[in-house]
């Protein structure tokens, strides 16, 4: 057999991925490893793609680079926030969801040897992307418990040359950091001084919990120019099956990613491109009812860990907790034992899949798990109980 390409070595399958297939093959396991909601989408969404499905005119291409009318709905959505008129033909691009945004972005201003910067706790895919665009992710920690950076570490970095780019995902997956506009400015200042590009992922923006909010990078004075808002409808409007992703950016940054998301993927589906328009025609209260409603799944989950005793961090946005496991790993029955070791253990033990957080940190962690809380009430009332089995190896 020919060989095949030699940089997949050093990849290795997704840590969620392995954990829900785990989940999967278990019958009864609870699904806490990946962050997908359980609830409906809008229903006016779902009117909307009935008809959209039915009326026979969305079921070829779309214009490569996303439906006209998404582009404008995203263009009217945004343009108040970032504080300047987007124009939706020259500086959106709709992708396969906030994964392929992500790629895009990155494929658009990285060269192979340049240096991408990316916050470690961090999701899964910011580190291949550069990687797999020929760059070297360097990992700047967000120190727990808050969470926070050294702004000397990250200017050290920034120093080291030819940092093409930064990543920053806020609210931070997996930590529930939400960003200030103290640090983003910062964040902002240093790309400018080193000449680098911001790349965001922002897909759970609506999902922000009272005093924190949520500041778009992209709105900040001057940082427009040189940052690529990534982002996803698929926490907003619960439709993470759809794999509706954008990015905003200047026209000649939106150009190169036109050019990489047509090479990758032709566009993306155009019934559904259409009827998630009609998810923008709602207002305010929607967004609110939004976080409220997970605001009352942190708690019910942090209630339950509460109950057993264990510390973890209370997200301040997104749907993941951190959950230390320590307490465990001190005991003999778990002695030497790997965070991916205690997951799987877990799934047969307790009956919950949970995501190891060493997949999430460039640095040598092994005493913290993740666990969402997207799924419906129900199903977290359950998790809790079931999580309280774990008392009884303390
Ligand atoms: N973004 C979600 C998470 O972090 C789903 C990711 C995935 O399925 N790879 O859980």
């Amino acid at each position: 057999m020919p060989i095949l390409n030699q940089k997949l070595k050093e990849l290795t399958d997704s840590v969620i991925g392995h954990m829900t297939a785990l989940n999967d093959a278990t019958p009864g396991c609870i699904n806490l490893a990946q962050g997908c909601p359980e609830h409906d989408p809008p229903q006016v969404m779902l009117d909307e793609l009935v008809k959209q499905a039915q009326g026979g005119k969305q079921h070829q291409y779309a214009v490569i680079f996303g439906s006209p009318n998404l582009r404008k709905c995203i263009a009217d959505k945004y343009s108040p926030i970032i504080g300047k008129t987007i124009d939706p033909d020259k500086e959106v691009v709709i992708a396969c969801g906030g994964t392929e945004a992500m790629m895009a972005a990155v494929m658009a201003v990285v060269n192979p040897g340049d240096k991408v910067i990316v916050f470690s706790p961090f999701y899964e895919i910011y580190g291949t992307d550069a990687f797999l665009c020929g760059a070297e992710p360097i990992y700047v920690p967000l120190v727990p418990p808050a969470f926070d950076f050294d702004p000397a570490v990250l200017e050290d970095a920034f120093k080291q040359g030819g940092v093409k780019a930064i990543v920053v995902c806020n609210p931070n997956n997996p930590s529930g950091k939400v960003f200030t506009r103290e640090e983003l400015l910062l964040i902002e200042q240093l790309a400018e001084k080193y000449d680098a590009f911001v790349i965001t992922d922002e897909p759970y923006e609506h999902i922000v919990y009272k005093p924190y909010e949520h500041v778009m990078a992209a709105s900040l004075p001057g940082a427009y120019e040189r940052t690529i808002t990534c982002n996803s409808l698929s926490k907003t409007f619960s439709i993470t099956g759809w794999r509706l992703g954008f990015t905003i950016a200047p026209p000649e940054i939106t150009d190169a990613i036109r050019l990489t998301h047509d090479y990758l993927t032709v566009g993306t589906a155009s019934v559904l491109q259409e009827a998630a328009c009609a998810g923008f025609t709602l207002g305010q209260e929607y967004y609110d009812q939004l976080a409220a409603d997970y605001e009352a799944k942190r708690e019910i989950l942090c209630g339950g860990l509460d109950e057993i005793g264990l510390s973890y961090s209370k997200p301040n946005g997104g749907f993941f907790i951190m959950v230390d496991i320590s307490p465990f790993l001190e005991k003999p029955q778990f002695e030497g034992w790997t965070d991916l070791q205690f997951c799987e253990w877990m799934v047969g033990e307790i009956g919950i899949a949970a995501t190891p957080g060493s997949c999430f940190f460039a640095e040598p962690v092994n005493n913290l798990i993740r666990l969402q809380f997207a799924s419906n009430e129900e199903t977290l009332k359950e998790s809790v109980k079931r999580l309280a089995k774990l008392k009884k190896y303390l």
